[in-house]
């Protein structure tokens, strides 16, 4: 954690990705601002700290990556959080999405299937004294404990959509899902309308690492 430093440097390199995204075609004012609040680098090795207010993602151990920022601010749009909303994530990985939603003043439940990224991304749950609760566990069975959600957001691709991951969400809640068998996913929201009916709305091909079952200690 010692190297837990915002220089300008950095400042200056976060608003010029912050600029990128916005080109890109982010109009939400309150994510981009959630970006420049939540330094990026943080989340990465020393060795990646000249690059990490680039477009790109890197590896964070256990062999996962952090999403692009685009993929972040992306997901975190089509999800159109609201205060106090209660959030579901599938995938905490870093733990930089996880934070960028707390940003946004909701309330955090979030899932890895890897302990010691589960670990290290509890730490800077903590370093930004943020309101979420992180679990080591499958995923894929989402938590029952605290459903139903607001929002849902799986960031790992999805072989299919998983029903019971549909059932802790709120009727007219909204669940944002990359669901594809092979190295490409089709980026799905799905908007719960009734106790037995959902729509499905599709928003182009990303690249994201598997969702897989069982936990990595
Ligand atoms: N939001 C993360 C993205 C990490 S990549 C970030 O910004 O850093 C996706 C993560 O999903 C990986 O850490 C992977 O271990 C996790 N994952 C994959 N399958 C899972 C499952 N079934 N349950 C919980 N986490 C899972």
């Amino acid at each position: 954690m010692e190297h837990l430093k915002d220089t300008f440097k950095h400042k200056g390199r976060r608003r010029q990705l912050i600029q990128e995204l916005a080109e890109m075609g982010i109009q939400d004012e309150r994510i981009l601002n959630a970006f420049d609040a939540i330094p990026r680098h943080y989340f990465l090795d020393l060795a990646f700290d000249e690059q990490a207010y680039t477009n790109m993602a890197f590896q964070i151990g256990s062999g996962q990556t952090i999403s692009h920022p685009y993929t972040v601010a992306f997901q975190t749009e089509l999800l159109q959080i609201q205060k106090s909303q209660r959030i579901l994530e599938i995938g905490t990985g870093s733990g930089f999405q996880t934070c960028i939603l707390c940003a946004l003043g909701a309330k955090v439940f979030s899932i890895e299937r890897h302990q010691p990224l589960h670990t290290k991304a509890k730490r800077m749950i903590e370093f930004f004294s943020f309101n979420a609760s992180l679990f080591f566990g499958d995923g894929y069975k989402g938590n029952r404990v605290y459903a139903p959600y607001d929002r849902i957001l799986v960031t790992c691709g999805a072989p299919d959509i998983p029903i019971v991951l549909i059932e802790q969400l709120k009727v007219g809640g909204l669940m944002v899902i990359p669901v594809g068998e092979g190295a490409e996913q089709k980026m799905l929201r799905i908007h719960k309308s009734s106790d037995t009916d959902y729509s499905t709305e599709e928003f182009g091909t990303f690249k994201f690492v598997p969702m897989l079952e069982r936990t990595v200690k």
